[in-house]
């Protein structure tokens, strides 16, 4: 029997407009729920947030994708350009060559080549070359990982490559051999499910029931081996419906400015970000998102208080960002509309994350989803209180 365990859930795309019309979702395992305020972007920048405790713009893991020629790594990709349209834009194709590129290229951390133009592929720069879920994963600064390593406190974590199921298995494997004091466990399943069929579909319930049923073993094996144990689930973001799209590609392409020369720009599903080339593509692009009445450009102080602002531009000089419930498509991310998406603004009614806890004592300032971080790092710190105490006994 060993003496402390604590137990860290996250449950992609959880958000609290799912569950507050739940209340009986872990009401056994983690009674005490709030709401959490996300972090402006995807899971790339939202799940680094929750890992190091820290904002985009300290961090510097945003979006995935970048306008830096001089830096692309896909200039031996460039050939792809070749291959008809038809085959290329199929998603089991890509599926195929993202797995290939990885390797070729040797990306650690999540990549997918999404939709990205072959013809143009050389402009961009892939900017999660290293995993976010691994020590040192960090594009600026240290993660948990980091510390629980400097702290010597053994350890589990998701291993994105297996399945839930598997990872789910490994834990409480660990859990029954004692091998550990801490967990960090990323299931991503249901983003995947509510991406396909949206937030109000019926499957939400019994993947949130197999969910708990499998927190609830594992709790129950934790016990067993653990005099103390403490759970937090969370997400990082919720899921919107999306009921309308934008074929925002059609309206710039439609402005006869060439790609390259004059701008480039990628297209989230969310949002779309340009670089410019000269000031004629600046004021005709900027006017042309002006009349789009489904976003709008994100002012700079807005990105400031967001904490995602960067003053080299280097996710985007112009960030334009379609409201709630708005899809860009044919986008970058994809060619084809899906039914719902996340990366909307933070304040938007979907994007609200939630966190679930097995004790009250959770401070009223955690607010935010970095601030999980503060909960993972006192947990760590917890553990080299016995030391301290020993001295002070001594002395
Ligand atoms: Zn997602």
């Amino acid at each position: 029997m060993k003496d402390q365990l604590d137990l860290f859930i996250m449950i992609d795309a959880c958000g609290w407009e799912i569950i507050k019309t739940r209340p009986h979702f872990l009401a056994q395992a983690a009674p005490h729920r709030r709401r959490l305020t996300s972090v402006f972007g995807y899971s790339s920048t939202c799940v680094p947030s929750i890992l190091s405790g820290r904002w985009p713009d300290e961090h510097h893991n945003w979006c995935y994708f970048i306008h830096d020629p001089q830096h692309s790594p896909f200039a031996a990709l460039r050939w792809l350009r070749f291959l008809p349209k038809a085959l290329t834009s199929r998603r089991i194709v890509r599926r195929y060559l993202t797995k290939l590129v990885k390797r070729y290229l040797g990306f650690q951390g999540y990549f997918d080549l999404y939709n990205i133009p072959f013809q143009r592929i050389h402009l961009y720069d892939f900017t999660e070359k290293k995993s976010p879920l691994k020590p040192k994963g960090m594009n600026q600064g240290e993660n948990i990982f980091d510390q629980l390593e400097a702290a010597k406190v053994p350890y589990f974590v998701t291993n994105p490559n297996e399945s839930e199921e598997a990872n789910r298995d490994r834990l409480n494997a660990d859990i029954t051999s004692e091998c550990i004091d801490f967990a960090f466990q990323y299931w991503a399943g249901l983003d995947g499910l509510l991406h396909r069929v949206g937030n109000q579909s019926p499957e939400i319930d019994t993947k949130l029931a197999s969910y708990e049923a499998w927190i609830m073993q594992t709790l129950q094996t934790a016990r067993q081996h653990y005099r103390n144990v403490t759970l937090h689930v969370f997400s990082d973001h919720g899921m919107a419906n999306c009921d309308e799209h934008l074929d925002l590609m059609r309206s710039i392409d439609a402005l006869g400015l060439r790609i390259g020369k004059d701008y480039n720009v990628v297209y989230d599903s969310t949002m779309a970000r340009f670089w410019f080339m000269n000031d004629n593509a600046r004021r005709r692009i900027t006017a042309a998102l002006e009349k789009v009445p489904q976003g709008r450009i994100m002012p700079k102080d807005e990105l400031k208080h967001l904490r995602a602002y960067f003053e080299d531009g280097r996710f985007g000089e112009l960030i334009f960002l379609v409201r709630e419930g708005c899809l860009i498509v044919p986008s970058h991310m994809g060619e084809r509309p899906i039914t719902a998406m996340h990366g909307y603004h933070p304040d938007d009614p979907q994007s609200f994350a939630t966190l679930f806890s097995s004790t009250p004592d959770v401070p009223a300032d955690v607010t935010h989803i970095p601030h999980i971080h503060r909960l993972m790092l006192d947990a760590v710190q917890a553990r080299q209180q016995p030391v301290t105490t020993t001295f002070a006994l001594a002395a």
